[in-house]
């Protein structure tokens, strides 16, 4: 299933809304693959803006995007870490995701109940927040009480994991999330931290009224949207301003359409890509392509994957029986304008099993099955 972002938020927000129309727009766009995997969860393509180039240079027939999965996480309530609605198991949805989005309400609508009954983005995120908070406390103390009988035995990793533990279980109970958790072993709790609802990467997403996207957020500003770009700027973290309606009537219509009514609305991208893209770089991935004239195609690797590691991602067989990779740098490849030209520069690297990819190459594997 690739990487997957996992979108989250109170009861009508807009998380459905947001999600329809981003597996839908891009079951329009016949270009794109697209695959819907379960109900709730919606593969989509990731705009690169240096894949057009690549095709265009290399005569390539058809170009084929990377891809990020979105899943719908509906449900999560006030009280969810203590098994309200259904709790848990919202819970352990997002634990299974890589990245987390979360879609927070700054329109207002009098026809739409907001379930703690006022448009309040800060509120908002604090009950969120606290039910994963919560349940990540218990988890650190289902872990700690486990751990109790190895550190008193003299276990000396036990003892480190145990003191590490302790203080996160303080870092979570003053309110901070596992994401600004500094460990003293950060090894052995690299495991650990991921699995915690808080140490997620995160987004926040504004569903905002269409009034509101013609200007930008403001820091300091009196709107909702103003409010929740203040608290993101303040803790450095990424927003994307959406409006769930204008996406929504976006994705009903064909590709010519489209890029009339996102003209008529002031807007360049969609908000859809945006959040691709947005989600896209929360996860600490690379991106790497094989071009040719039957294809330009992007492939997705955790940042630091090795050659093996990269080719795996096309076909396990590559993995098996990797020999070397034959790489262009993409700044090489453009500069020179094709894979022979660049050859002749001296510009094509034959790399070997412990080669790091680096974001952007362009790769030949030869391998042996
Ligand atoms: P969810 O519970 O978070 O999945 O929320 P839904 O996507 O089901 O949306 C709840 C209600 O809000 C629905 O009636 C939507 O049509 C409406 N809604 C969603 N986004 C917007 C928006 O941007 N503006 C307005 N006015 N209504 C919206």
């Amino acid at each position: 299933m690739g990487f997957t972002c996992g979108i989250i938020g109170l009861p009508n927000v807009g998380k459905s809304t947001i999600f329809n129309a981003l597996t839908s727009a891009k079951a329009a766009a016949a270009n794109f693959p697209f695959c819907t995997i379960e109900p709730n969860t919606g593969a989509i393509p990731v705009p690169d803006d240096r894949l057009p180039k690549l095709a265009k240079l290399a005569g390539s027939a058809e170009i084929i995007p990377t891809q990020i999965t979105f899943v719908d996480i509906a449900g999560l309530i006030r009280g969810a870490s203590k098994g309200e609605g259904l709790g848990n198991q919202f819970l352990g949805h997002i634990r299974a995701v890589d990245a987390v989005a979360h879609i927070v309400r700054c329109f207002d609508d009098e026809n739409i109940i907001h379930v703690e009954g006022s448009v309040d983005p800060l509120r908002d995120i604090d009950t969120i927040d606290t039910e994963l908070l919560l349940s990540d406390l218990d988890s650190v103390q289902k872990l700690l009480l486990r751990i109790d009988k190895p550190a008193r035995s003299g276990d000396k990793e036990a003892k480190a994991q145990q003191d590490d533990l302790t203080k996160l279980e303080k870092h979570l109970s003053e309110g901070k999330g596992a994401r600004s958790f500094e460990p003293g072993n950060p090894e052995a709790m690299a495991a650990i931290l991921a699995n915690l609802l808080t140490g997620k990467p995160v987004m926040f997403v504004a569903n905002v009224h269409e009034d509101d996207l013609a200007s930008e957020p403001k820091v300091g500003g009196s709107r909702p949207v103003d409010k929740l770009f203040g608290y993101t700027e303040k803790l450095g973290l990424k927003l994307v301003v959406i409006s769930g309606k204008v996406e929504s009537e976006i994705a009903e219509l064909n590709r010519d359409e489209r890029a009339e009514y996102m003209a008529a609305m002031g807007l360049t991208t969609s908000g859809l890509d945006r959040l691709a893209v947005t989600g896209y770089k929360l996860l600490n991935l690379i991106t790497f392509f094989t071009v040719g004239p039957k294809e330009a195609h992007a492939w997705t690797a955790q940042a630091g994957s090795k050659g093996p590691q990269c080719a795996g991602k096309i076909h396990s067989d590559f993995e098996k029986g990797y020999i070397r990779a034959e790489v262009i740098g993409y700044e090489d490849f453009i500069t020179t304008g094709s894979e022979a030209k660049a050859r002749d520069a001296g510009k094509l690297r034959v790399e070997g099993k412990e080669y790091v990819m680096q974001d952007g190459d362009l790769v030949h594997f030869r391998f042996n099955v």
